[in-house]
């Protein structure tokens, strides 16, 4: 069958496909030490699957409303509102099948025929193309490691114009780990009003920070800032919720019945007893999320150690998210030459730099087992040495 133009313009999710490829070689019996996936490890809080459990048991089985629960966005808005600074309600949100999906919504409620999108690289892989999805132009602005991987209010200035709709902001970042700093946000948000354009926030790292970096939402530096603020995020993280398929954006209540309209010819609610254990995770204490971060922030520093020794690569120390980012342009190899010789000869799975706009590096995602970092390490040391 003849399939749509929109179709090819996309590139599919590399970091699927070699997560693909790893999960197929260990289905073959291959030990493979795999780095691809930005997942946690860690199981669900058990007071989140009671509550779900609980939710099922008590017939919360039936449709709902397309926008979510009213008790979850409720309390999403209360989130936003204590942790955030932003004085949203609960027609301000609306809950979606994960971050993504919020994101996909968002696109298609906003963007129209050539209308572009700035979005700094290294970027998360589904950026452009879902913004090619939704028939807009993504607009790359290119930062280096030399900046901390941030683009600057300069850089944002000049990437605007008269098409400009959006700009992608993303701390702490996938896949770079970076985090900006309170004035770096509010220096952007000065230009975002000045130029009278929008910002979608991906917050979804906002819980992951280490050595005492803050989180700063961008739509509390100002009331100008914030009537131009989209917020997405979801519970896939922080929570180790990735199945759940839980997420929700914020913004302006237009925007938001937008999404909904959408929502309601697409995938109607989210799964309605999922949405409980979202409910819990607000509710409940934060002691889990502090104990899976207190977790990350130790493999981080190991495999930065291990990363740091290994001639031929260098890396920045993030203070966010879970990944990390290491240059690898001193092998002189591109990133998915490295990244399938890794794999093929060495069982170990990272995901290539190209798939972030950022063909000379790989992104190792920590949240694993520190047996898998250390054994991982080793074989990618004799990697690198074997091809330097
Ligand atoms: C994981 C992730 C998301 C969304 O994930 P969901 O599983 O759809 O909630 C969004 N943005 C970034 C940058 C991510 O890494």
């Amino acid at each position: 069958m003849k399939l749509a133009a929109r179709v090819g313009q996309v590139t599919p999710s590399l970091t699927l496909a070699v997560d693909t490829k790893a999960k197929g070689m260990k289905a073959q019996g291959i030990n493979v030490c795999s780095f691809s996936v930005g997942e946690p490890d860690f199981p669900t809080p058990p007071h989140i699957v009671e509550a779900a459990e609980k939710a099922l048991e008590s017939g919360k089985t039936k449709y709902g409303p397309a926008a979510g629960e009213p008790k979850l966005r409720e309390a999403i808005a209360q989130k936003l509102q204590k942790e955030n600074s932003l004085c949203f309600g609960a027609e301000n949100v609306i809950v979606t099948n994960g971050g993504k999906h919020s994101l996909f919504n968002l696109f298609m409620a906003t963007i129209e025929p050539g209308d572009e999108v700035i979005i700094p690289s290294p970027y998360w892989v589904s950026y452009p193309e879902m913004v090619k999805l939704a028939e807009g132009k993504p607009v790359i602005v290119e930062t280096t490691a030399e900046t901390g991987f941030k683009i600057t209010p300069e850089q944002l200035r000049q990437a605007i114009t008269p098409q400009t709709r959006l700009f992608v902001l993303n701390s702490p970042s996938n896949p770079t780990g970076m985090v900006y700093t309170p004035d770096e946000i509010r220096a952007l948000a000065a230009v975002i009003v000045e130029k009278d354009i929008y910002v979608v926030s991906d917050e979804i790292y906002e819980k992951l920070l280490y050595d005492g970096a803050e989180h700063f939402s961008i739509g509390a530096a100002s009331p100008e800032i914030y009537e131009r603020t989209i917020v997405s995020s979801g519970f896939a993280k922080a929570f180790s919720m990735t199945g759940w398929r839980v997420g929700y954006l914020a913004g302006p209540v237009d925007v938001i019945r937008a999404c909904a309209t959408i929502q309601g010819h697409s995938t109607s609610n989210v799964c309605t007893f999922a949405q409980y254990g979202a409910i819990a995770a607000l509710e409940g204490s934060l002691d889990c999320v502090e104990e899976m971060r207190l977790a990350f922030a130790q493999r981080r520093q190991v495999m930065l150690d291990y990363l740091n020794a290994i001639p031929g690569l260098t890396c920045t120390k993030p203070d966010g998210a879970f990944y990390l980012l290491p240059s690898i342009k001193k092998t002189g190899l591109k990133s998915l030459e490295f990244s399938t010789a890794l794999l093929d000869d060495y069982q170990v799975a990272v995901v290539p730099g190209v798939a972030f706009g950022a063909d000379d590096y790989v992104r190792l995602s920590y949240a694993t087992d520190m047996d898998t970092i250390k054994r991982g390490m080793e074989q990618l040391d004799k990697f690198v040495r074997s091809r330097t």
